[in-house]
């Protein structure tokens, strides 16, 4: 790349760091920046730097938040005993668009995969086994039907069993493989409802 300035060239090496962009793409959006008006890449620079220094995990189900509690931890109208575990904050958007589900979550961020060297302990299960010593009903598995979901699913059931904590798993329906941040709300309703008993 010495045909562009250090300038350029920085800027497209970091953006080609960012996941999903390759170096065709990155040197397309440096090339976009570029051509933009100072004032809007200067709130796009400070949009990334204010997320990176403000958000932080929610100390009760570790999505991603500006406060201590997120707003669905915060509110006391959803049902506090019943705590859906996905993998993603994208994944608990994905649910909370359908606006059907009433209860909280517990975001993993990941799943446990032997294949990358992910375990149990890199992934935020300590925070669910702590939560479950309060007043739980019910934990739904929701998380992806991978084959790193499904050994997570396993793991986690296997962990709560003894409790006597009912645990669930949503139904098939969402695809193989899939994640869930990309199923629609109606096949996620329908894996929601027919969630059978681990
Ligand atoms: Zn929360």
């Amino acid at each position: 790349m010495d045909y562009f300035s250090g300038y350029i060239r920085t800027l497209v090496e970091q953006l080609s760091l960012l996941p999903g962009i390759g170096a065709k793409t990155a040197q397309r959006l440096a090339f976009y920046l570029i051509s933009q008006p100072k004032e809007k890449v200067d709130r796009l620079a400070q949009a990334m730097t204010d997320a990176r220094n403000h958000v932080r995990y929610c100390r009760t189900c570790c999505t991603l938040t500006d406060a201590e509690a997120c707003p669905i931890c915060a509110d006391s109208r959803r049902d506090h005993s019943q705590i859906m575990v996905v993998e993603t904050p994208g994944d608990l958007a994905a649910y909370e668009k359908t606006g059907k589900y009433k209860g909280v979550y517990h975001v993993l961020h990941g799943a446990i995969s032997p294949m990358l060297g992910v375990g149990p302990d890199d992934i935020r299960l300590k925070e669910l086994m702590t939560r479950l010593h309060g007043d739980v009903s019910e934990v739904i598995i929701a998380t992806n039907s991978s084959l790193e979901g499904e050994t997570t699913a396993m793991y986690i059931s296997k962990l709560i069993k003894p409790t006597g904590i009912r645990v669930t798993r949503i139904a098939s329906g969402v695809p193989v493989g899939g994640d869930l941040e990309n199923i629609d709300e109606v096949t996620l309703l329908r894996a929601l409802d027919g969630r059978t008993d681990l």
